[in-house]
């Protein structure tokens, strides 16, 4: 199964308007990942569109297959650590098997969350809750020191509603009637196959 045009324009622009805020804010705030010595790609995260993981998966079939199986077998130790981390009840905290000497080799094709960790961000659920995202540890010192008197309310943030409303629709429209929750890491997106989940196959 592959993204139509349409389908792939929209996820791009919805990308391409989230990066846009997160530049207005890294702006305002002066903040960069420059010379950062912690690297968020080996975060725990979770990724729940298909839309997102189809895109994806356009990029990483487009390697080689040697390169493929090499990124597969990376996949399966992250697991296999991640597994490990789990039991003894820790957060797993391992480098993403795309991250090569600090830099994502799938750059075009990385997720909302690696587009969007670093400054602070709100957005409003469907219930009308409003949700706020701190930013990553180097940017919350600088909101800190730069809003010390005014407090951290006061900072900017991206306001990533209008974009999630957006790829909430989008991905709707992909899974039509199909009442599917992806809960999935990097490394699953790696290992496992979209394409069962619309044909009504086992999922994974
Ligand atoms: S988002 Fe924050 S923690 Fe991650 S690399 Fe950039 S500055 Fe460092
Ligand atoms: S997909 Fe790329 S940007 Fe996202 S965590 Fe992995 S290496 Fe980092």
């Amino acid at each position: 199964m592959k993204l139509t045009k349409e389908q792939k324009a929209e996820l791009e622009t919805i990308y391409d308007l989230l990066q846009q805020g997160y530049e207005k804010v890294a702006e305002t705030l002066n903040f960069s990942c420059e010379g950062c010595s912690d690297n968020c790609c080996d975060s725990w995260f979770k990724h729940h569109t298909l839309v997102e993981w189809l895109y994806f998966r356009e990029g990483f079939e487009a390697l080689s297959i040697e390169r493929q199986q090499e990124l597969q077998q990376r996949a399966q130790e992250y697991l296999q650590q991640a597994e490990q981390a789990l039991q003894r009840g820790e957060r797993p905290q391992i480098m993403c098997p795309l991250n090569e000497g600090g830099l994502c080799i799938l750059y075009k094709y990385r997720f909302l969350v690696c587009r969007t960790h670093g400054v602070p961000a709100k957005m409003k659920r469907p219930d009308g809750r409003v949700l706020t995202f701190p930013g990553c540890f180097r940017c919350q010192n600088i909101v800190n020191n730069k809003y010390a008197m005014a407090g951290s309310n006061f900072a900017p943030r991206v306001n990533r509603t209008p974009m999630l409303i957006r790829l909430a629709k989008l991905e709707k429209n992909i899974l039509y009637i199909k009442n599917i929750k992806i809960d999935k890491t990097i490394a699953e997106m790696i290992l496992s196959s979209p394409e069962n989940i619309l044909t009504g196959g086992s999922y994974g």
